[in-house]
């Protein structure tokens, strides 16, 4: 992140690899006026180890209630986070909450594809539409001409698993079709958006975590949420205009499509 002093909103900040970004973020609180660690159920006992975080960092974080099922929800957080932020509206939204289900075509049902596709494509379409007047708000309180990720910025977070390239590396090891579909949904969401707000210069990006030892990657990954998350936030710390409508990974390398 850049020396300005930016807000920043985190979806599944409760545990993984949002919780993560939420430790890292507040480790440089120069860097951070508000940081939005936003999970389903904040009062429940999976979000304990954030509200552990948030109490030693009150004047930076809130923990807010989203649900990227629940439009109710999402809009409610966004009047929260209005309150806070005012006119300098919000600098960096990271969607980074999702689901995974592992079936392949014949195990899948229609359910599964429609609570994977609510939760990881519909969830940060509403987040970002939703959202919107507040990252239009950041991009015009900024006063600097060009995009980055603490002027006005869209992270969303996809996977390899979502790149058609990357398939028949990676399809008997896990299928995962749900979750390969809503991803490879979630980057063209990006595309688009980044297409359609370039002219705001409002920064959409892709990133890819790397495998990571999380509930979601699992005790096999190659690497932990530490490395994942330092490598992550270096390269949005770097991203320009240039990087808009990307895809990348978590060292900064670009993701076939
Ligand atoms: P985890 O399973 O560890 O965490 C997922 C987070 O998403 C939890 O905080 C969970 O909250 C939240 N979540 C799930 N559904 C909803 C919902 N409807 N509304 C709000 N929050 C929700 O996953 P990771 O940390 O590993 O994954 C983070 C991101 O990284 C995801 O987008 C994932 O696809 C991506 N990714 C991860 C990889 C890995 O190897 N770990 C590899 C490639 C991509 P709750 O506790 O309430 O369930």
């Amino acid at each position: 992140m850049a020396a300005q002093s930016v807000s920043v909103l985190i979806t599944g900040a409760n545990r993984g690899l949002g919780l993560e970004m939420v430790k890292q973020m507040v480790e440089a609180p120069r860097q951070l006026r508000k940081l939005f660690a936003c999970c389903r159920d904040p009062e429940g006992p999976r979000a304990e180890a954030l509200q552990t975080l948030a109490k030693k960092h009150p004047n930076i974080i809130s923990v807010v209630r989203l649900d990227a099922d629940d439009l109710c929800s999402i809009k409610q957080c966004v009047q929260q986070v209005g309150l806070l932020v005012g006119t300098g509206g919000l600098n960096l939204l990271i969607n980074n909450a999702a689901i995974l289900f592992r079936s392949n075509l014949l195990e899948i049902s229609p359910e599964e594809m429609q609570k994977t596709f609510n939760t990881n494509v519909m969830g940060p379409m509403n987040i970002i539409k939703e959202f919107l007047p507040h990252l239009r708000a950041a991009a015009k309180a900024s006063g600097t001409p060009g995009m980055s990720t603490s002027k006005s910025a869209v992270i969303n977070i996809s996977s390899t698993l979502g790149s058609m390239q990357y398939i028949h590396q990676s399809y008997d090891f896990i299928p995962g079709v749900s979750y390969r579909v809503s991803k490879a949904a979630l980057n063209m969401l990006t595309a688009c958006a980044a297409e359609e707000l370039r002219k705001e210069e409002i920064l959409f990006s892709v990133l890819h975590p790397g495998w990571v030892r999380t509930e979601l990657g699992g005790e096999n990954a190659d690497i932990d949420a530490q490395e994942s998350v330092l490598g992550m936030l270096d390269v949005m710390a770097s991203m320009t205009e240039k990087q808009s409508g990307a895809f990348l990974d978590y060292k900064g390398k670009p993701v076939p499509w």
